[in-house]
């Protein structure tokens, strides 16, 4: 049997191995990043094994989805193998240990009408099997229990225990970092590394992860979702990573804001948690709010304008240029790029891009219903604002400019109207920022209308 280790020897292979039974789920994503980031310091490979031998339940959409979910996070992998194109292998190595007495064909009595009367089983010698875990500590475990375990349906169906030990052998694996749920699988696959003469890979498996409620993660757990949920939600790949780096591992220190490449330099497994993590959304939210302020503005304008929907981009004063202005309103506000498409259906962007339509009635402050003081106030604003030099139309000197009126004249009584001329709604940026982000010449348009508006009684 070819030994690939001694060609590779000294250099760190890593491999991350889903199963595309279903779509990829987003607390998977952990194990691939691990992976990828202790290959990645050490300037190793990083292996991608897409488990395939279940014929049944494997799909092909659900391995596309994964590697969609590897592509959008930036989870590069050095090679790409398919178990299902592996067969050849798993059946020289079954073959061999037909041969040496390892295994066995055993007849089995069918359980129910149309099963296999025939199973490939593992001699299992029946001994204490100890490891060493580089999170867990020292393990050992006796292997009777498990009796003479399947390793392959027939000579053609080679079982999961069977094919991870042979894939881990041939391409040189020298970390197993995985979830702790495998953990009950490895004495099994010690033996089969044993009987097949393969070299034993360092173990690492890592804590699980826990909904909120502390509840292992079930399929019904909210934060049990398919990854690109979460893309298409808006958040960004650096921020789910820096998440699920958190979650589990503990860097150390006060920083808790990290980029990918930051992640490569101070990943260690030693600091990687014993006791489980939890899929804390709070935290999530706080650290992607983190990576988009950390976005320049160009990047900021694009993903906000994905998740504009058509009916807002259709607006006649709609353009990129009058949305790039109004970036930082909607940054300040949003945690997740979602929430664009949120404030956009509840009309709040609206105004930004066409002249708002409102009953008259708005305009007036609470109690107070003098159209004739309104229109002097309309009036006297837009006088102001129009002596402010277009180069120097910016929210500061459009406060100064209105502000000493207003506070003489009552900041309800004059600022209420203002900002209704320019947005038509209850709730908006103060009035100042939103005559800003407008510019001169629509804001004295709108105010203009107001007061035609009031002035025809
Ligand atoms: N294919 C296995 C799974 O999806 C992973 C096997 C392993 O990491 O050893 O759970």
């Amino acid at each position: 049997m070819p030994d690939r280790r001694a060609q590779t020897a000294g250099a760190v292979i890593t491999r991350f191995a889903p199963s595309p039974t279903g779509p990829f789920q987003v607390g998977g994503v952990r194990s691939a990043l691990f992976n990828y980031l202790y290959a990645r310091q050490h300037k190793g490979k990083y292996i991608l094994r897409c488990e395939d031998t279940d014929p049944v339940r494997s799909k092909k959409e659900y391995e596309d989805y994964f590697l969609e979910v590897f592509a959008w996070l930036g989870l590069e992998h050095d090679e790409y193998c398919r178990q299902s194109e592996r067969g050849l292998l798993y059946g020289t190595y079954l073959n061999d240990l037909l041969s040496a007495g390892k295994a066995y064909i055993s007849k089995e009595e069918p359980k129910k009408e149309g099963e296999r009367a025939e199973v490939v089983r593992f001699k299992n010698p029946n001994k204490v099997v100890s490891f060493h875990d580089e999170i867990l500590g020292d393990i050992s475990v006796d292997t009777t229990d498990l009796g003479d375990f399947v390793i392959a349906r027939d000579m053609q169906s080679p079982l999961y225990h069977f094919t991870v030990v042979v894939d881990d052998f041939e391409m040189g694996i020298t970390h197993v970092i995985r979830g702790k749920e495998h953990v009950a699988n490895t004495p099994r696959q010690i033996l089969i590394q044993e009987a097949i003469g393969a070299t034993r890979p360092i173990y690492a498996h890592l804590p699980l992860i826990l909904s909120q409620d502390r509840k292992k993660l079930s399929k019904r757990d909210p934060n049990v979702t398919p990854a690109l949920t979460y893309r298409d939600n808006g958040y960004l790949p650096e921020a789910l990573l820096n998440f699920m780096a958190l979650t589990g591992w503990n860097p150390g220190g006060e920083q808790e804001v990290f980029t990918k490449e930051e992640l490569i330099k101070l990943f260690s497994l030693e600091r990687v948690q014993r006791s489980d993590g939890i899929f804390n959304s709070e935290k999530l939210e706080w650290l992607n709010k983190e990576h988009i302020r950390r976005l320049s503005k160009e990047k900021l304008t694009a993903h906000i304008e994905t998740h504009l929907p058509s009916g807002t981009k259709d607006l006649p004063g709609y353009s990129r240029e009058m949305l790039s202005r109004i970036v930082p309103v909607i940054a300040e506000r949003i945690t997740h790029f979602g929430e664009v498409t949120l404030m956009a259906n509840d009309g709040e962007l609206d105004f930004y891009f066409k002249a708002p339509v409102y009953p008259k009635e708005k305009l007036f402050w609470k109690e107070d219903r003098d159209a004739v003081k309104l229109l002097n106030r309309l009036n006297v604003v837009a006088d102001l604002i129009g002596r402010i030099h277009d180069a120097e139309f910016t929210q500061e000197q459009i406060k100064s400019a209105v502000w000493d009126y207003a506070e003489t004249e009552g900041r309800g009584q004059v600022l209420w109207p203002m900002r209704y001329a320019l947005s038509g709604k209850d709730r908006s940026p103060d009035p100042f920022q939103l005559a800003a982000i407008l510019e001169k010449k629509e804001t004295l348009e709108r105010l203009k209308n107001a007061a035609a508006i009031i002035g025809k009684g």
